[in-house]
Formats: structure tokens, sequence, C-alpha cells
């Protein structure tokens, strides 16, 4: 599973140069990526074992619609087993390719801190980190240090109640953990963080309710969608989006150039 189309609301597909983990806080305990691994296990020879994939570094060149990318749907590239060398390489992909958004999520802030002056922080790599209650509001301080254009958290599962300092955060995502073990999420949790993220200007994105699926509890948060991105994302669109176009123009121009020309 390289690279795909996903139905993770707030992202387009997914880029998985590295896969496989090891369980590190509350957050992980049901872990989607670890029971992929195994449903699938022909297409994870290794496993739920960190692996790093050379050969699929290059697949976003490839890619040429401007799209949202989740870089490691199936892993963390904080890992500890992910090397600096394999970490620069997968930056400097995406630092060629400034028409998508790669957007990275860890649960490993520590290293994230450590290596993150070793790296081209282009700015279309959005940084997150994981929360998942308030035992981890921690790795929110630790993401600060971080010289990424958008800095955002991922409350999924949220286990808790969370009381948080958005001083430099852009964006923050909120969801309920869905499976037959699902643990519930109570709605003044959520609205609690929408009511923070109103007062600090951030930008709020509900994405599910969870339950035994993902889609089953819907995602209305009191009669509305919250799909709200950070102002990064519409300044992204437009850029990219009238570049595409003139590219288009361009090359229709051309045809029509050409077929003037026979
Ligand atoms: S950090 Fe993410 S990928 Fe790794 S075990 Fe935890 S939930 Fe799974």
């Amino acid at each position: 599973m390289a690279s795909i189309n996903t139905g993770i609301e707030w992202t387009d597909r997914t880029w998985n140069p590295t896969t496989g983990c090891n369980k590190i806080s509350p957050g992980c305990t049901h872990c989607y990526a670890e029971a992929i691994t195994k449903r699938f296990h022909t297409n994870f020879p290794h496993g739920f074992t960190l692996t790093e994939y050379p050969e699929r570094l290059k697949e976003p060149l490839s890619w040429r619609k401007p799209s949202r990318i989740f870089v490691n749907s199936m892993s963390d590239l904080f890992h500890e087993d992910v090397t600096l060398d394999f970490l620069k390489q997968v930056f400097d992909v995406m630092g060629k390719t400034p028409h998508h958004i790669y957007q990275i999520l860890t649960k490993r802030h520590e290293r994230l801190v450590e290596l993150a002056s070793e790296l081209n922080w282009h700015d279309n790599i959005w940084m997150g980190v994981s929360v998942e209650n308030q035992n981890y509001v921690h790795r929110v301080d630790y993401l600060r240090k971080v010289d990424a254009k958008v800095r955002f958290l991922s409350c999924e599962p949220l286990l808790g109640p969370l009381q948080l300092d958005l001083t430099g955060i852009d964006w923050v995502i909120v969801g309920g953990e869905s499976g037959v073990k699902h643990r519930p999420m109570d709605i003044e949790w959520v609205q609690s963080i929408r009511d923070q993220c109103q007062e600090n200007e951030v930008a709020f994105f509900f994405k599910q309710w969870g339950g035994r699926t993902p889609k089953i509890g819907g995602r209305m948060l009191d009669g509305k969608i919250w799909d709200e991105m950070p102002k990064a994302w519409k300044q992204h669109q437009k850029k990219w989006n009238s570049h595409t176009l003139s590219v288009n123009q361009n090359s229709n121009k051309a045809g029509i150039a050409t077929l003037v020309g026979r």
C-alpha cells in the first residue's frame, strides 16, 4: 500500500515511504495501521516492523494534480528507526513538488525537535502532532519549536477533555475512535476544543464521532459540519489552481497553433 486515494476527510491521498511502527501512547491502542498490516499481510511482508521503501520516494514527482498528501498513514515518519538520511530524502521530494501540500503527523515529538534543524522546512510542509488526552499536550510545546509553515494538532482518537495553548498553532482536527472496541468521546470535550479554536482564531476540523465504523456516527457538531482549513490552504489553492489553469491554456494554445501551422 504505497499510495492511495483516501477516505480521510482532511487530505486527498496518502504517501507511505515507510510502513510499520510501534505503540507509544494510549492513542495507539487500536492502531488502524497495525490492523491493516495484519489483515493484508501479503502486502506487508515485514508486518508492522518499521520498513523504509526507497523505491517509493519518487512517487509524488509523477502526481500532477495539486493535492493534500498525508505522509505516512501507515507509520510515523519520526520513528527512531527512520534514518536521518532517509528523512532528508523524503523532505527533498516534498521540496521538489511545491504544487502539493504534505501533511506529516507524529507522536514522536522529541525526535521531531531533535532532527528539525537538519531538515528543510519547505513552505508546502505542514507539521502536526497527535494529542489524545491532557497527558500529551506537551507535544504541542515541542511542535511550536518547529519552523513549519503550518502547525497542526490531530486530537484523534480524542480520549478526554483538553485544555490547549494554541499559540502558534494553525489548525486542529478532532475525531472519535472507530472500531469494535472504540472508546466513546464526550460531546463536551469536542465543543470545548471547538470553542478554544474560535477564541484563538484557529481553524477547526471535526472529522467524525466514530463508533463501530468511521462514518457511522456522522460528523455533525451542533447542527453543522466543521470543515475549516488553515489560511495557507486557500493561498496554496489560489496559486496552484491558477498555475494549472495557465499551463492548460498555454498547452491548448500550443495545440491550436500546431493545428493552424499544419
Ligand atoms: S504512532 Fe501512529 S502508526 Fe505508530 S502505533 Fe501509534 S497510532 Fe500506530
